[in-house]
């Protein structure tokens, strides 16, 4: 029998992908996603790719009505892939109760909800955001967990915590979580992507979209930052790449191979880049010109970041395969693609 996974927040951009990858290896997959920053089309995605139409509840995790009678409803998951969450550096530093709120409470809906399931295995989609500014690079997950930069960090360090101590008191329960550094791209097939709702947060989708016309200018926020040219440095992952480690910690849980109860793991390239190599690397894949102004430092940014990923390589068997270049070609084919669908 096929096994069943709980992906919240399928529709959104991470967690799309990993539902194409899951699906690609013969799992059943229910989504549940507020659409508060996605779309529905999102699924017709998924289904082109696949072939198959993944299960989709519409609602709130925050509500923990709806929750409850969610997972009393879908007894056969086998594990939960939670993404759902708000993920703006930016903005949370503006709305800090909106991010402690909706990231909190949803993760504590379910895992309430899994513990009285006895569903017993969970990928968590955590951020190098919990290392802060780390004092030695590349980060390791052995470096000490340093206040937060932000309130959307935060969520991350306090989630992770939560569920630690969930753990703890439960020998049932396993959970992985998977540290990311910054995903961009699309999938191969420009079916599905990132499409953040109104004015883009992050860098690659104001990129595309200075470069397609409908942003003037990118602002690059600091050139006076401690780093060869002045902007910040991050580690940027492919999000298939990143989707299929999904997979892999999925396996690794199922299979109980896991060495502790929590584990959680790096997944970056192991590489730093400045936001206007970025910009150039992009000019050059793509032969398409982006605008860009250099401004202030935005509130909330860590100078550098990028990851040492050998825990990962090793021990999940994992690594990034696709190059910066292809993957930036590849989040300017998905926004010439939706463009030219929505233009239709
Ligand atoms: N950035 C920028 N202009 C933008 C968006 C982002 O210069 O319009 C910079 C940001 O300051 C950071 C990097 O790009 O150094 C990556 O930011 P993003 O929001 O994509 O991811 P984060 O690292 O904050 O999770």
């Amino acid at each position: 029998m096929k096994q069943k996974v709980l992906v919240t927040g399928g529709v959104g951009y991470i967690g799309s992908h990993t539902v194409v990858e899951l699906q690609n290896e013969g799992y059943d997959v229910v989504i549940v996603d507020n659409l508060s920053n996605s779309v529905i089309s999102v699924l017709d995605g998924i289904t082109k790719i696949t072939g198959i139409r993944p299960e989709f509840e519409q609602f709130d995790l925050c509500d923990s009505v709806k929750t409850t009678n969610f997972f009393q409803k879908h007894k056969e998951i086998a594990v939960v892939i939670h993404f759902a969450a708000f993920k703006a550096v930016g903005e949370s530093v503006q709305k800090p109760l909106m991010y402690y709120q909706n990231n909190l409470i949803s993760l504590m809906n379910i895992l309430e909800n899994m513990k009285r399931q006895q569903i017993q295995n969970l990928v968590f989609s955590s951020s190098c955001t919990v290392y802060g500014q780390p004092d030695e690079l590349p980060v390791t997950e052995k470096a000490p967990i340093k206040k937060a930069n932000s309130p959307y960090g935060n969520t991350k360090q306090i989630s992770e915590e939560i569920i630690y101590d969930l753990i703890c008191s439960d020998d049932n329960l396993k959970a992985i979580a998977l540290r990311y550094f910054n995903p961009i791209g699309a999938h191969e097939s420009a079916l599905i992507g990132e499409l953040p709702i109104g004015t883009p947060n992050n860098l690659v989708p104001y990129i595309t979209q200075t470069a397609i016309g409908k942003r003037k200018e990118l602002s690059v926020f600091g050139n006076d930052y401690h780093t060869p040219d002045g902007s910040c440095i991050r580690d940027y992952i492919n999000v298939v790449d990143l989707a299929k480690a999904h997979v892999v910690a999925l396996k690794r849980l199922l299979a109980k191979k896991t060495k502790q109860n929590f584990e959680t793991f790096n997944l970056g390239t192991g590489i730093g880049v400045s936001v206007l190599e970025i910009v150039n690397t992009f000019e050059k894949s793509t032969g398409q010109k982006v605008n860009y102004k250099i401004v202030g430092r935005r509130d909330g940014d860590v100078e550098k970041v990028w990851s040492d990923s050998k825990y990962a390589n090793d021990e999940l068997g994992w690594k990034t395969e696709r190059s910066l270049e292809e993957t930036l070609l590849s989040a300017w084919n998905w926004e010439k693609q939706y463009n030219s669908k929505k233009n239709e």
